[in-house]
């Protein structure tokens, strides 16, 4: 515990390295201007006299009397283009801005209008061939965003510099928009941060160097009367600051070949149309990768000219160094597939280093202990949106996932989930993972305490689950976006072999979200986690990265492998995380193996017996709190969950297959999950979540899930352990995707396409497992709750639009035979008497009006 506490005090030191406001780096004269100009010159030295000037790209002067600063903008540099890339370098959650998010990438080119200077959002979304006349009319109805005009104060002919008043360039919103647009769902009183306040917002760094300019603000915004609540990190909810990085940097003049998207490959993308291309398919869809070339190129395998260089951030726990540095160093063997020898090099940020962290010039795993946190892991990049070249990345990793804490709306939350609940806006590049990895990570802890594994094994268990961690964050930072199908590699029973894992992997990407695979039989362990990039990783790393796919064959060939079961992909936005998103059950993130309902309901049915052995384990740890004993019980609560949500993807579930036409291995494009395997998984949702005993009426650790008090919290939420909520949001889960409009239209119009598991044969199922069973008897009041919440839904499917007729009459017919059900009841206890004259009312009135 101490060796925690040490850890933990660690971190905290290092958050405490918040911007001081140094301003550092290269403080120089102004430019020499030429003799002859003497008047000019005379203007510009005493535009500036009392300055510092920071020279660079753009450079800076800052006045020394009140802080205000100049811009120099070379005549040369006119109508240009240059990178914009902008940054929090903190905020708080409530802002919308947390450590080290990326937050903006576009093209800007300076331009002249007689005495004024524009900075102009360039549009880089169309491409026009310049050999086509067409390419004469590439800006029509394509409105490019002017951000800021300003003032030409200075004029040097001699230098040729112009100078402008840069204040109202950086200390507005003009470059970024820092605060967020109204959310519409947000609720009314919801804290809002206010209004910018130009006075507060001061510059707390410029660097400068010759190819990036970078100025960091810190905004302040003010709300004299706030409402609503904030978290801790708020400390005064009138005034919230945020610190923010404006970085201009100059256009790469290099070799580098912009490579094209495909869509059975994932990669970030800048999309752009070609609006001269006859193809029914016109993208240029630029990947993002690194520019590497190789020292040799002809050599297969040659070292990189300029390799990858990771900076480990000085305030990461020392005990960790080494498991990331071997972990980031693991992507040298996919890295080397595609031609490149250590491509990957890492290395430890001194202690005393002259650069801080957010330096964009450094690739930086960078550590937060954050009071809220937005992630576990964050593993962004910045790219010249021309060509897609990689420029920089940072990777932000959360102590908070390493904490045992947990986080009780997760479990708790009735049909959102937690990133739904996180309120900001982010782009693709968010990754979620950390939030999923603490969850399995808690549960992976609890089960292998209670399965009395030795300390050793949880000592290893802790550095997969780290290693599996920064291999994840890194993939991205190389291009790579998510693939949510590679758990499905192997069948429940070869997963467990560790063998399996170290040859080819235990899935086929790191860039899943898969389950922890803890198993039950400990004498059959192998790998909790990937350890190394697995196969599909490989593939796509050589697709992004290896120079003989520059030619079109090769490339071509490359892609046909796209349907060998290792190479299996699908991103976030084709994963059935939320319910009624997406159709393909093998592609979902807590799933695992190629039989992800029998991994399931394993998984259920280890949860299950842990659960009994709670009281003895947990409940009998003299002076302590019963806290631990309730986060391992909501962490085994947390995977059945998961693991319910996992089955019932297969119901209206269709198979998509993105091999190209005549591709070989490939199948058809669409085909519907086979009805044997759709009623199979309804029949394990009866038995594991709807059926009467599915959460035994009465357990003995009920009595002991107590949250250890704290001030007054419990003001805002009661004490007692409410186990019919979170039976009920289980359930409610699964409900959610089982009647989503979606998913009952998709039952109804894959008939068309091959699926014989009609709507009605499915919600009649539904019925039957929801009433069936205390259908003539009493009915316990998790069943009561969840056969109301039932009625409930399928009244509402009535009244709502965006169900379609058959759902309607299906769900019409399902509530006229529950109400003749009502009618039937034997001789029953006075609450089911209650319970059924509820539903009979309910069911009344939605069948008159
Ligand atoms: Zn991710």
């Amino acid at each position: 515990m101490s060796q925690l506490t040490h850890l933990k005090y660690l971190l905290i030191t290092g958050l405490v390295f918040v911007f001081l406001g140094c301003a550092t780096t290269q403080q120089t004269a102004a430019p020499e201007a030429a003799p002859t100009e003497q008047d000019t010159k005379a203007d510009l030295e005493k535009a500036v006299e009392k300055s510092i000037a920071y020279e660079g790209l753009f450079t800076i002067y800052q006045d020394t009397t009140n802080g205000s600063i100049k811009m120099a903008i070379h005549k040369d540099q006119l109508d240009k283009e240059y990178i914009y890339f902008g940054l929090s370098q903190d905020g708080v959650l409530e802002a919308g801005h947390f450590r080290g998010s990326f937050r903006d990438n576009k093209i800007v080119k300076v331009r002249r209008y007689f005495d004024k200077v524009e900075f102009v959002h360039v549009n880089n979304n169309y491409y026009f061939d310049d050999e086509s006349p067409l390419s004469r009319a590439s800006r029509a109805n394509i409105s490019d965003a002017v951000l800021f005009t300003g003032k030409i104060e200075v004029e040097d002919d001699s230098s040729g510099y112009l100078l402008i008043d840069a204040d109202p360039l950086f200390l507005t919103e003009s470059l970024h928009q820092i605060k967020p647009s109204p959310n519409p769902m947000s609720r009314p009183g919801q804290y809002s941060i206010g209004n910018l306040n130009r006075e507060k917002n001061k510059y707390t760094a410029i660097n400068n160097f010759p190819k990036n300019t970078d100025v960091i603000v810190e905004y302040v915004y003010e709300n004299p009367y706030p409402t609503g609540s904030t978290s801790g990190a708020v400390t005064d909810g009138r005034s919230v600051k945020i610190a923010y990085q404006h970085t201009f940097i100059e256009m790469p003049d290099n070799e580098f070949e912009p490579r094209f998207a495909d869509p059975r490959v994932g990669f970030f993308t800048t999309q752009m149309d070609d609006q001269i291309s006859t193809s029914p398919t016109p993208y240029r869809d630029l990947i993002h990768r690194w520019n590497l070339e190789k020292q040799n190129p002809n050599a297969e395998i040659s070292e990189p000219v300029e390799p990858i260089v990771w900076w480990i951030e000085n305030t990461t726990p020392h005990e960790f160094r080494e498991t990331i540095k071997e972990a980031t160093l693991a992507w040298n063997e996919a890295f080397e597939a595609a031609g490149f020898r250590n491509a990957i090099e890492v290395k430890v940020q001194p202690d005393d280093a002259d650069w801080e962290a957010g330096d964009i010039r450094y690739n930086v795993l960078r550590w937060t202990s954050s009071p809220v946190s937005p992630f576990g892991g964050y593993g962004p990049s910045f790219v010249n949106p021309r060509t897609g070249q990689i420029l920089g990345a940072d990777i932000m990793l959360e102590w908070g996932f390493f904490r045992n804490r947990f986080f009780e709306e997760d479990v708790l939350a009735v049909g959102r989930t937690a990133e739904e609940n996180i309120q900001f806006a982010m782009d693709e590049q968010f990754c979620t993972f950390g939030r999923h990895f603490q969850e399995n990570n808690q549960f992976g802890m609890s089960a292998l305490s209670l399965l009395d594994a030795p300390d050793e094994e949880l000592e290893g268990f802790q550095k997969e689950a780290m290693t599996m961690l920064i291999l994840h964050e890194l993939g991205h930072t190389f291009g790579l976006n998510h693939n949510m199908q590679a758990s499905t590699l192997h069948s429940p029973e070869d997963i467990h072999s560790e063998d399996l894992a170290n040859t080819v992997g235990l899935t086929g990407s790191v860039m899943d979200y898969s389950s922890v695979n803890v198993n039950s039989d400990r004498d059959n362990q192998g790998r909790y986690y990937d350890i190394k990039p697995g196969p599909y990783d490989v593939w796509a790393i050589e697709f992004g990265y290896k120079s003989e796919l520059d030619d079109e064959n090769q490339r071509k060939a490359h892609l046909e492998r796209s349907t060998e079961d290792e190479l299996a992909f699908g991103n976030d936005a084709d994963d059935m995380r939320s319910p009624g998103k997406a159709i393909d059950p093998r592609i979902m993130v807590g799933d695992m193996s190629a039989d992800p309902v029998a991994y399931g309901v394993e998984r259920i049915e280890m949860s299950r017996e842990l659960m009994d052995g709670l009281l003895e384990k947990y409940g009998t740890r003299e002076g302590q709190s019963y806290q631990e004993l309730r986060n391992a019980y909501m962490a085994l609560m947390s995977q059945q969950r998961t693991q319910t949500g996992v089955i019932s993807r297969q119901i209206g579930g269709v198979y998509r297959d993105r091999a190209f036409i005549g591709q070989e291995g490939g199948d058809i494009p669409f085909r519907p999950v086979p009805a044997e395997e759709q009623k199979e998984a309804m029949s394990y949702l009866n038995q594991y979540l709807f059926a009467p005993d599915a959460f035994s009426s009465s357990h003995e650790v009920y009595n002991y899930l107590q949250i250890q008090r704290r001030g007054f919290n419990f003001f805002s939420m009661s004490e007692d352990p409410k186990i019919h909520d979170m039976v009920l949001s289980m359930q409610a889960n699964v409900l959610n995707h089982l009647m989503h409009p979606n998913t009952m239209k998709r039952i109804t119009d894959s008939r068309t396409y091959g699926n014989s598991y009609s709507l009605a044969e499915m919600m009649g199922d539904l019925t039957s497992s929801l009433f069936d069973a205390d259908a003539r008897g009493n009915v316990n009041t998790f069943r009561q709750n969840l056969q109301v919440d039932y009625v409930n839904r399928l009244t509402s499917v009535l009244d709502s639009d965006a169900f379609d007729n058959i759902s309607k009459s299906t769900a019409l017919y399902n509530l006229q035979n529950i109400r003749s059900m009502m009618d039937n009841k034997g001789n029953v206890n006075e609450e089911t008497r209650a319970h059924t004259a509820h539903l009979k009312t309910v069911i009344d009135k939605a069948l008159e009006s």
